[in-house]
């Protein structure tokens, strides 16, 4: 039977997602089911592993059905999930020892400023992983499950236990238990794996107190990890494409040489670039992380967020209670000519890159009796052209690349007032494809490269179909006018949290 279609996995932090795809990248069909989210204490935030599993395959299942496909039209499988999100169980039964311990989770935050304090562990972890120590990533939340959870240490050292990310933790499910992989992205998001050796890193291991034999095979993010069984879906599907969300939507772009650059516009943003084979240290901040590739050489990505993007038009909707949904955002920003001078700075949990300051909080400046209800939207909106611009020029700072074009994806990025502004500031084309699946579609490329369903990266770069481009027309000095009030903006933001702690 021919094999129509590939099949990507898309395991998120708030739902499980499968979406079929044919051989010109289109969607075919999808289904998407939301699961529990437990927030057992302040700042502790849990997913049930079962939970994950069952959500998953049933929508396995339903997008299979609603275009009547069996698994022998399936030519492979492709996963991508969220990252870091912290997965242990037993080796023998399959029962999780305790729940995923979500990235987003504080719990280990006190272990990490411990660490923090001797500054050559700082450094080391930076040097190793490309990471800036955090609670975010895995390796806290593993100590943190052998050290709190019945007899798990004793266990683990017996090597009965298994770790890994969600990636990890489906192939398992799907492949009845034999298979115990990730693939180089995930791995390079644990602080556990030195990006240069491309191994689990022996000294980490040991800083965090981790078993070896607790920790998953790694493979390239476009390899054959193993088949589902035949009791689960008829007949078995080759797995053959793993990779973390973000780095699987740079694949999804086809962002695959040095320079080429992806943003999702999302509830924060995600803004990774590719820079080719060598690993690009960033002075600014940024993190340091493997891309998805097709061999044992991935390649390196700098990555850099926002923590605040589509949440602040969220506020706008639900706290100001300003607009009534996202997208009438952008008419009212083409209501009013400009902002009269007012700026947004949407520093709700502080500034990340390049500013770097956690005190900073939620600005507002350049009010004045006349300013409107929509110059005030329109300064929140384009706060996230103007912070993408920032992490867009300590990319360029840090790689020596100068940005000529940034592909774009996630929700906000249907807003043309946001790309147009956003090409405006950055004085860089903005591409919008017309598939702006790309994080399921980076993972079913992954799959499909590794069995033969598309030939090489040529043919899914003719895939790669443009929607709309935008182009800046702003002139170079309106630019820099603008571009200075931001920076004030964001100084006053700053300023302010400071003279508090002054007074505390
Ligand atoms: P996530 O994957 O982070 O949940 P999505 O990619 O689904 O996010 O994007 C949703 C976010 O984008 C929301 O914060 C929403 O406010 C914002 N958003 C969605 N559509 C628009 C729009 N047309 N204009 C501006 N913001 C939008």
């Amino acid at each position: 039977m021919e094999k129509s279609y590939m099949m990507a996995l898309d395991q998120g932090t708030t739902s499980s997602r499968c979406i079929l795809f044919d051989r010109k990248g289109t969607v075919c069909s999808s289904a998407q089911k939301e699961f529990t989210q437990y927030y057992p204490k302040p700042g502790w935030v849990e997913h049930d592993p079962m939970e994950i599993w069952s959500s998953q395959i049933s929508v396995m299942m339903e997008a299979m059905t609603k275009i009547g496909v069996t698994a022998r039209e399936i030519a492979g499988i492709g996963i991508t999930n969220q990252r870091e999100t912290t997965i242990i169980w037993d080796r023998k039964t399959g029962a999780p020892v305790y729940p995923a311990i979500v990235w987003q989770c504080r719990r280990t935050s006190g272990m990490i400023d411990e660490l923090k304090k001797h500054p050559a562990f700082e450094e080391m972890i930076r040097a190793k992983t490309g990471l800036i120590p955090d609670a975010y990533f895995s390796a806290s939340k593993i100590a943190w499950i052998l050290r709190n959870v019945g007899d798990a240490r004793e266990r683990a050292e017996r090597g009965e236990l298994c770790f890994g990310t969600v990636d990890s933790w489906l192939i398992w499910k799907l492949t009845g238990g034999k298979v115990h992989v990730t693939d180089y992205t995930n791995a390079s998001r644990t602080m556990l794996f030195n990006i240069h050796t491309r191994r689990w890193d022996e000294e980490l291991l040991a800083l965090f107190d981790i078993p070896a034999c607790l920790m998953p095979e790694v493979r390239p993010s476009s390899s054959l990890f193993g088949s589902t069984i035949a009791e689960l879906t008829g007949f078995p599907i080759p797995i053959a494409g793993a990779a973390g969300d973000q780095q699987s939507a740079l694949f999804g772009q086809c962002c695959f040489g040095k320079g080429e650059m992806k943003n999702t516009y999302g509830t924060g943003c995600f803004m990774l670039m590719h820079t080719g084979d060598e690993p690009c240290i960033s002075k600014n901040g940024l993190v340091t992380t493997l891309a998805a590739g097709t061999d044992d050489h991935p390649g390196y990505a700098l990555e850099g967020s926002v923590f605040v993007a589509g949440a602040a038009i969220q506020w706008l909707r639900d706290e100001l209670e300003m607009i009534r949904n996202a997208p009438e955002t952008e008419a009212i920003c083409r209501s009013v000519k400009d902002t009269g001078g007012v700026y947004v700075v949407p520093a709700f949990t502080g500034l990340g890159a390049p500013v770097w300051n956690q005190d900073a909080r939620g600005t507002i400046i350049g009010l004045t009796r006349g300013t409107t209800k929509a110059e005030l939207i329109r300064a929140t909106v384009e706060s996230l052209a103007y912070q993408v611009s920032d992490v867009v020029r300590a990319m360029e700072q840090d790689s020596g690349v100068k940005v000529e074009a940034l592909k774009v994806d996630g929700g906000a990025s249907a807003n043309n007032f946001i790309l147009q502004f956003q090409a405006d500031i950055l004085g860089a084309e903005v591409l919008r494809p017309s598939c702006t699946e790309t994080t399921a579609l980076g993972a079913a490329y992954l799959a499909g490269l590794a069995v033969g369903y598309w030939k090489n990266t040529d043919e899914l770069k003719e895939n790669w179909r443009l929607e709309r481009s935008f182009i800046g027309s702003m002139t170079a000095e309106t630019r820099a006018q603008l571009l200075r009030g931001w920076k004030i903006a964001e100084r006053c933001a700053c300023y302010a949290a400071e003279q508090w702690n002054a007074e505390k």
